[in-house]
């Protein structure tokens, strides 16, 4: 039988980029936390409904959604996107109900999108996010786009430009809906099926068709900017001057009417720079969405968010080399020279990391080049070694790997000759004999 392998589009990680993806879940959330985000943590699946709601035309949802039958005959849907669901939860939880202020969530895990698996683009990838709930206000846009730059920055990455763009509100985006509808109806023999599809439904899909994008009927269509309202323009302003505050580089970009149906006002991407495939990808997007809680069957209630790719952050720390020194995690690593003081190295081991220590031993050699290999291979910190005349004498040896020295110390006094922080504060007395 063939040997199994992961399905396309997927990945593993292991070993040091485990690592990575924890990492850039901790500064993200950490970040977030700063500006008064907590954690909300919803199911990977949900009623396909959550998703597709009142018809929504884009092609996460029509074309990408991996979606089933369970065995009960539900439509279930793996979440191709973070917002819905924390939307429902919001709902479903009446989490505004005893908040006459804002919600303010981040959250972090898988997304699934059947997508043609390239460079950057998977069929299960990560991403980081937040939404904030009650606000329709300029300035909370403007702080919610910081924070995803305060991500930016704590992770050190460079060469992220910000683009931003007002797709106005409900009133401002119908108008727009029936010039562009107007303007492409002369084409429709020039399309795609799908955008002839999308010309009835929700022509402001076609400005960003994979197919089509570079035909001189899309890049010559009316502009979003020639059919804002007062009140939308007036609101894109704000923004644009509570950006203008701060010294993040941002281009407005007309053309930006992102992936997802539900976006009213301000949408904006943080896209990367590089001289790679990577080129114009976009790191991070997001934007206010007026009437999605209400299209939810949830209060009228506005919301703005963001989610980042997380797999694209691990990229580009990769290429522009900015991970922190990630530590080897074994602190002390334990040689028994012979059966009875494996069994010992167990107790010890068990006992140091009840301590906080990490600790890694060897259970089979009584060879100590090879148990030297291994803790070469672990590269531990510090070396134990326990053998007959350490046992009989109630002592151990200590191997500082790094300085190079060993000493014979009496076991009752190990904790005092291991400089780690964790056992400086302990109020445990090391009684080896009876722990
Ligand atoms: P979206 O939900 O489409 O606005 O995407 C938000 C972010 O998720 C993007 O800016 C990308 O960084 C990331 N992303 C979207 N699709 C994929 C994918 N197929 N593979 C990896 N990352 C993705």
């Amino acid at each position: 039988m063939a040997s199994f392998q992961k399905i396309k589009g997927t990945q593993d990680f292991y070993g040091l980029d485990a690592v990575k993806l924890k990492y850039i879940e901790k500064v993200c959330s950490e970040v977030s936390e700063s500006f008064g985000f907590s954690e909300m943590i919803t199911p990977i699946f949900e009623s396909t409904g959550v998703f597709t709601r009142l018809g929504d035309e884009s092609d996460i949802v029509t074309k990408e959604m991996y979606t089933f039958l369970d065995r009960g005959k539900r439509s279930i849907t793996l979440r191709p996107e973070g917002t819905a669901p924390v939307v429902r939860s919001f709902i479903e939880n009446k989490l505004y109900a005893n908040n006459n202020d804002l919600s303010k969530y981040y959250y972090f895990g898988p997304i699934f999108r059947y997508e043609r698996p390239q460079a950057g683009r998977y069929r299960q990838f990560h991403q980081f996010g937040v939404e904030v709930f009650g606000k329709s206000s300029a300035l909370l846009d403007v702080d919610v786009i910081l924070s995803g730059f305060a991500i930016i920055e704590k992770l050190g990455i460079k060469n992220i430009t910000l683009k931003i763009n007002s797709i106005g509100d409900l009133e401002s985006r119908t108008n727009y809906a029936n010039a562009l509808k107007k303007h492409f109806d002369g084409f429709k023999e020039e399309m795609c099926i799908d955008c002839q599809r999308r010309l009835d439904k929700n022509p402001l899909r076609i400005l960003d068709c994979k197919i089509d994008y570079d035909k001189d009927f899309i890049v010559n269509a009316p502009k979003i900017k020639d059919y804002l309202n007062e009140d939308s323009k007036q609101y894109f302003n704000e923004v644009l001057q509570g950006l203008d505050a701060f010294k993040i580089p941002y281009e407005v970009d007309y053309n930006l009417v992102r992936g997802l149906d539900y976006y009213t006002d301000t949408v904006f991407e943080y896209i990367i720079n590089s001289d790679d495939e990577f080129n114009n990808l976009a790191l991070c997007a997001g934007g206010k969405y007026g009437h999605l809680v209400k299209d939810l069957n949830g209060p009228d209630i506005p919301g703005i968010g963001y989610a980042f790719g997380v797999e694209r952050i691990l990229g580009l720390l990769d290429k522009q080399n900015i991970w922190p020194d990630f530590k080897n995690n074994v602190d002390v690593f334990i040689m028994s020279l012979d059966e009875v003081s494996k069994l010992e190295a167990l107790r010890l081991a068990f006992f140091l990391r009840k301590l906080g220590l990490v600790v890694e031993m060897d259970y089979k050699n009584y060879n100590m080049k090879n148990q030297f290999k291994l803790s070469d291979r672990l590269n531990a910190d510090y070396i134990l070694i326990i053998g007959e005349s350490e046992r009989q004498n109630q002592e151990i040896s200590l191997k500082d790997v790094k300085q190079r020295t060993q000493i014979n110390v009496k076991i009752n006094e190990l904790l005092k000759h291991l400089p780690f922080e964790n056992l400086r504060n302990t109020e445990e007395i090391f009684n080896y004999e009876n722990s």
